[in-house]
């Protein structure tokens, strides 16, 4: 892709930024075009960095990793792009070491953003119409162990930020099964503002699996978890991300972890292929998985993904939600839908309809047809 961009982009400055700039700048430099490496610490500033590089020279700007501590390069939402919903980054790095993944050699030690800091960007994103933040980071629920002595946490910052009026909707982008506990989960049952979505990376619906990956936790851990997670919200959707093709991984690992995904009934599965990353333990593992079996696996979990989700909507027909207006979509007869997603992520149409957008919908679940629910309006609730 960066030599495709060099060719089809002549006269133009190549940047190559984020993880794989960050871990394989030596490489990079040997790719003939490349005007600016720039690596995770020094992304925010590449406009300015933009004026001062030549096309001819390979300018190199990557701070190791380690070094990366303090939240320093927090990329704002600026106001003339925002839309109805926003991404609000909290957290950065990682201190887990899982023996697939380079994100904590390239991101370096988990560091939270200060409450200040993140309660500032909500203010700026609530006066500028937005009303749902989706709060993101590399390992979400770590969030504050770091900073104030500990003293706050994800479940304390959630409850600040839902008392911004103009915020409707608080959703989590991903966070880890063990760092869900009872003051977090007291907190999604009883914030109102909170969307009834998680997801929660599996990775393998094997023990063995999961010992080798490192991962903290067996499957009976994670069933437990994930009954009492449902028991709480019962309307909650659950997600995941399963990693498939990982060393070891035979047939009958691949046969549990399928079990395993319909005993939990996800609601959505991302299907990853393993790869070797040179910096991780994984890579030292015999026994590694061809790719055709990968694609095979990873085929049959997106057929089970496409099922699942099939039988989560399911669930919810002919019942009444509420919804986000988003932006509306013309069909190829010009028929207007307006489009938004309820709170437990399952996306919406309203034919015929023209919402206001950011407007809370009342709607009423009519029929599956292909990605979205076609839905009725019931009550517009401002
Ligand atoms: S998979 Fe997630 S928890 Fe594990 S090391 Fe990578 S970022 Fe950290």
């Amino acid at each position: 892709m960066i030599r495709k961009a060099i060719r089809q982009n002549r006269k133009s400055k190549i940047i190559v930024t984020g993880c794989y700039a960050q871990s394989d700048y030596e490489d990079l430099q040997k790719i003939e075009g490349i005007s600016l490496i720039a690596g995770n610490g020094e992304k925010n500033d590449i406009l300015q960095q933009l004026e001062k590089i030549d096309f001819h020279d390979t300018v190199i700007r990557v701070k190791p990793a380690k070094y990366l501590k303090k939240y320093d390069n927090i990329l704002k939402n600026k106001s003339s792009s925002l839309h109805t919903r926003a991404w609000l980054k909290i957290q950065d790095g990682c201190n887990r070491f899982c023996t697939y993944c380079k994100v904590p050699y390239v991101r370096g030690p988990a560091r939270s953003r200060s409450v200040e800091d993140v309660l500032e960007e909500v203010s700026n994103l609530s006066s500028n119409g937005v009303k749902e933040v989706v709060l993101a980071g590399i390992n979400l629920g770590t969030y504050g162990r770091d900073i104030d002595k500990g003293k706050t946490n994800l479940a304390k910052l959630i409850s600040l930020i839902s008392n911004f009026k103009g915020i409707k909707r608080i959703r989590l982008s991903s966070i880890e099964l063990i760092d869900i506990d009872a003051e977090l989960l007291n907190i999604f049952k009883n914030c109102s503002k909170f969307c009834h979505h998680l997801h929660i990376p599996l990775q393998s619906g094997d023990n063995k699996i999961l010992n080798l990956m490192n991962r903290p936790y067996d499957t009976s851990i994670f069933y437990q978890k994930i009954s009492l997670i449902k028991e709480t919200i019962p309307d909650i959707a659950i997600t995941t991300d399963i990693m498939v093709g990982f060393p070891n991984e035979d047939s009958n690992s691949f046969s549990k972890t399928v079990n395993f995904a319909r005993k939990i009934c996800f609601a959505k599965i991302h299907v990853f292929q393993y790869s070797n990353r040179k910096e991780c333990l994984a890579a030292l593992l015999p026994n590694k998985v061809d790719n055709r079996t990968k694609k095979e696996r990873s085929k049959k979990l997106q057929e089970l993904s496409k099922e699942l989700f099939y039988d989560f909507q399911k669930k919810f027909l002919n019942s009444i939600a509420e919804i986000l207006v988003e932006d509306e979509i013309k069909d190829k007869e010009g028929r207007i839908y307006s489009r938004g997603i309820t709170s437990n992520y399952i996306k919406i149409i309203i034919p015929d309809f023209i919402g206001k957008k950011g407007e809370i919908v009342s709607v009423k679940l009519n029929k599956i047809s292909s990605n979205y629910v076609v839905s009725s309006v019931q009550t517009l609730l401002g």
